[in-house]
């Protein structure tokens, strides 16, 4: 299929690219392309003009700043296999970014594309909404910080105006005591995950002292699992206490169901990949 006609445009600057956006009807950002050109071949997307942002090189960057790791819109996801943030964030980044469709796409495609595409079963929906993470918005008529937990609101549905764009997102790091873990169940390698699940702890001691849990592929964006999340609270990190805790987590939501997965075998995924996520720190 080919997409419907649209008018290019390729600014210099995110000056530029912000004036084309608000002054161009139904006027889309061209980034890696992974998500916007099949959705345009397949006439699901119908823009009357594309405002490529890949000659705007001053946007492509991962930094530490503050405390938080600053991803610019055109950091791609194979920037992320390879070190990209002190530990144990640069061993999630990693681990997670092999995950995400395959090599040609991961070369393409960008981090900050990702969020803006907003797929109930992005992986860095998930991890930037766990963390706790920033987005950075911009557009012509001024710049806004939206939290990730306001960013994500439906499918495919953010917070960003159409005439905005996401600048850059900022994710804090964590402590080098932090123990990760990132599990996800996909039917085949390459393809968007099912159900997956992304934890990170801390230990007091011989006691849990906090935990997250974010699962994706749940329902329209990631959630947070806090029934289950508390149940750790103050407990030895355990075998016994993962399995609980991954028995709570599916108990807290009815998650959707497609033809790749009934909403009972999903709430069964819930159950077994947050266990194993929090049993299995990377
Ligand atoms: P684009 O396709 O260029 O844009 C996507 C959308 O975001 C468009 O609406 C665009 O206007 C908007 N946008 C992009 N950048 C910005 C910005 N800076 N500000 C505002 N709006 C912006 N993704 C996964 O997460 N996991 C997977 O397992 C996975 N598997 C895939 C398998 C296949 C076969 C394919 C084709 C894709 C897969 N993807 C997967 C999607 C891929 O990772 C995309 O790269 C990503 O979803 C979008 O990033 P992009 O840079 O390609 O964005």
């Amino acid at each position: 299929m080919k997409p419907p006609p649209f008018s290019y445009h390729a600014p210099a600057s995110v000056d530029e690219a912000l004036t084309l956006l608000s002054s161009l009807p139904d006027a889309k950002i061209l980034a890696g392309g992974q998500s916007l050109v099949p959705t345009m071949n397949f006439r699901l997307a119908r823009p009357t003009n594309l405002v490529d942002i890949n000659r705007i090189s001053d946007l492509d960057y991962v930094r530490e700043d503050d405390g938080k790791l600053t991803i610019g819109a055109l950091a791609r996801h194979v920037d992320f296999e390879k070190a990209s943030a002190p530990e144990p964030l640069g061993r999630l980044l990693r681990t997670i970014a092999h995950t995400i469709g395959h090599l040609p796409i991961r070369v393409r495609g960008t981090f900050v594309g990702s969020l803006a595409h907003a797929d109930p079963a992005a992986e860095w929906c998930l991890l930037t909404f766990t963390l706790g993470a920033e987005m950075v918005c911009d557009s012509s008529s001024g710049r806004r910080v939206v939290p990730a937990a306001e960013f994500f609101q439906t499918v495919f549905t953010t917070a960003l105006d159409p005439a905005e764009i996401l600048l850059e997102v900022r994710i804090p790091l964590l402590s080098s005591d932090t123990r990760v873990g990132f599990q996800e169940f996909s039917r085949r390698a390459g393809d968007f995950a099912l159900v997956m699940a992304l934890t990170t702890l801390k230990v007091d001691g011989d006691r849990i002292s906090e935990a997250r849990i974010g699962l994706g592929g749940v329902g329209g964006t990631p959630v947070r699992a806090i029934e289950a999340e508390a149940s750790l609270v103050g407990q030895a990190p355990s075998e016994e206490a993962f399995a609980e805790a991954g028995q709570i987590a599916a108990a807290e939501f009815e998650p959707w169901g497609d033809i790749h997965g009934s909403p009972e075998y999903r709430k069964d995924l819930i159950r077994a990949l947050t266990r194993r996520a929090l049993a299995q720190p990377l």
